[in-house]
């Protein structure tokens, strides 16, 4: 597996969020004032935390996306660009920023209200005046937290251009033929396989996808890592075992890690996926979103770990 950053970069193109989450005891009742425990502010968004993965693993990455003109959209580009991430095409749109308002019980229950902000703002004029980021890139990686027409537009881009498209179909929703037949990856969850293929069963939910002119589909498995569909057969990885906190990011390292074997050209074997289940299972043991996402080296050690320990004692 290749270490060294890849000459050519991923293109994200998606949302950026700023997630405010307050801990308390239990959630409020409808009506009800409760002081919280804790407040952090975290860097989100699907778009955001892809490209970010992408580049703590070990890639190059740019971003295409929006911001709202307020102090959340300063600091949400400068986060990226303190992660590496090109931000050069990120939009400073009029009003608000995207911001995910959480909140955690002591039980780690949730409520999420998410105000798309400037996300909602991004237009497909926009994506085509960013086109020379996409068309320059090795890959293009998508999710569905932008209008759905700024998805499509950055596909046909790419896809003119013979750029591979990996799209992250979440949060689920239906979708299109022509956005799923501009696609070389699809990576959906199994709810969001459910949702978006209608059929019952891993494997023909992933068929479903491939007849609709799909390259290949890579089913997120949780805890019990993946499943490859391709046309020509199929695998499962499974992940590693970790003391678990909170699964958020797990996909978007996930996705980045992938993304980040896609511009280095690497094929999707069995070890491959091994190293975005490893990329998952470590964002899986840290709370939050862009603070759990995990560095190459992070990976590498935890795999070179978890490799020493399965070999014979001599
Ligand atoms: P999402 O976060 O998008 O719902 P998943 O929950 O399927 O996606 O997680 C993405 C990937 O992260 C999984 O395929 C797996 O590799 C890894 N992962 C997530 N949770 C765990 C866990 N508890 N233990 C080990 N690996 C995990």
């Amino acid at each position: 597996m290749s270490t060294e950053k890849t000459a050519r970069p991923v293109c994200v193109t998606g949302s950026l969020n700023l997630d405010l989450v307050c801990v308390l005891d239990r959630l409020p009742a409808t009506g009800e004032t409760l002081t919280a425990r804790s407040y952090t502010t975290a860097f989100g968004g699907k778009g955001a935390n892809q490209a970010v993965a992408v580049a703590r693993l070990g890639g190059t990455a740019r971003m295409i996306g929006a911001v709202g003109a307020d102090d959340a959209g300063r600091s949400l580009r400068a986060n990226l660009e303190e992660n590496g991430v090109d931000a050069a095409a990120v939009l400073e749109a009029t009003g608000p920023s995207g911001v995910a308002m959480i909140h955690v019980d002591a039980a780690g229950d949730n409520t999420i209200v998410v105000y798309q902000g400037a996300n909602a703002l991004l237009t497909p004029a926009w994506v085509r005046r960013s086109a020379a980021a996409i068309e320059s890139s090795a890959c293009l990686v998508l999710q569905l937290e932008i209008p759905l027409e700024c998805v499509l537009e950055a596909a046909r881009i790419a896809a003119g251009a013979g750029v591979p498209v990996l799209l992250n179909p979440a949060p689920a929703r239906e979708l299109p033929d022509e956005l799923l037949s501009l696609c070389s990856i699809v990576s959906p969850n199994e709810t969001e396989l459910g949702i978006l293929a209608g059929a019952s069963g891993l494997e023909a939910g992933a068929r479903a996808l491939l007849a609709r002119g799909v390259g290949a589909v890579v089913v997120t498995l949780g805890s019990r890592g993946c499943l490859y569909v391709d046309g020509k057969g199929s695998f499962e990885v499974p992940s590693f075992q970790v003391d678990a906190v909170d699964a958020t990011a797990a996909g978007d390292s996930f996705n980045g890690a992938l993304a980040t074997m896609m511009a280095a050209d690497e094929k999707i074997t069995p070890d491959a996926l091994a190293f975005c289940n490893a990329a998952g299972a470590l964002a899986a043991t840290t709370l939050g979103a862009q603070p759990s996402i995990p560095y190459l080296r992070d990976v590498q050690a935890f795999l070179d770990d978890r490799r020493s320990r399965h070999q014979p004692r001599p």
